[in-house]
């Protein structure tokens, strides 16, 4: 494979340059949850050019997961998803190293894992991982993107994890949120899952090659009933207790 004509679409960027794509490759990430925002972002960082992906799921996949779960296919049903995943984004780019666990970590497996990479992408559907993943990311200086879907909605937070005044996730969700619950029980647009995931991998790919003005942690919302984004910092909650 030709990667200098495989990638010349990025290094073409005025911002970009063969330099950027070289750590792409010499990256690796961590997607846990292999489920509508992790499929997604999965296949555009694998097409990307980043070197290594490790993949983390243990659900099995159903039936009412193929309209938005794009990775997988009607002959799939009842597979592991990390597994899929892994034999799916091989066939998109056979030079990367792409890594499957389809079981569930405990909190010391996460943190041995998650310190062997350089960003995290959450796209786990429930709170407790989340907060979890959160926890450990901030405290190893580790940076996340995490991304959340419901109805026709979508969030996508970055988390630099850099500096000690940092804010965190738990700064806002310390509590149970509607917008971070299960997004099967409330229903979602399919390709409302598809644009929250290409926003998780771009902001991944983004951070890994220093393409980001905005140091701070942010988290974007939108709304695609009505087409309505906002990009705001993430305040730090002085009563947080994983980061104050
Ligand atoms: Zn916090």
């Amino acid at each position: 494979m030709d990667n200098q004509l495989r990638y010349s679409s990025h290094t073409r960027l005025e911002d970009f340059g063969e330099q950027s794509q070289n750590t792409l490759l010499r990256s690796s990430v961590l997607i846990i949850g292999a489920g509508g925002l992790g499929s997604i972002a999965s296949i555009y960082l694998t097409t990307s050019g980043i070197g290594q992906i490790t993949v983390v799921d243990f659900d099995t996949i159903d039936e009412s997961n193929l309209p938005r779960q794009i990775l997988f296919k009607a002959d799939d049903l009842g597979k592991n998803k990390a597994l899929i995943t892994k034999k799916r984004l091989m066939e998109y780019n056979s030079e990367a190293i792409i890594n499957s666990i389809d079981k569930k970590l405990s909190e010391d497996e996460m943190k041995k894992l998650i310190s062997h990479v350089d960003i995290v992408i959450d796209a786990t559907d429930n709170l407790e991982s989340r907060l979890m993943i959160n926890k450990i990311c901030y405290n190893i200086k580790k940076p996340l993107i995490v991304g959340a879907a419901i109805r026709y909605e979508g969030h996508v937070l970055k988390l630099n994890n850099t500096k000690d005044h940092n804010s965190c996730l738990n700064c806002l969700y310390s509590s149970s949120d509607e917008n971070l619950e299960n997004c099967e029980g409330n229903g979602i647009m399919s390709p409302v899952a598809g644009m929250i995931g290409s926003m998780m991998a771009n902001e991944c790919i983004k951070t890994l090659i220093g393409i980001n003005n905005n140091k701070e942690n942010t988290i974007s919302i939108f709304d695609l009933k009505n087409n309505i984004y906002q990009r705001i910092n993430i305040p730090k909650n002085k009563k947080c207790s994983v980061c104050s």
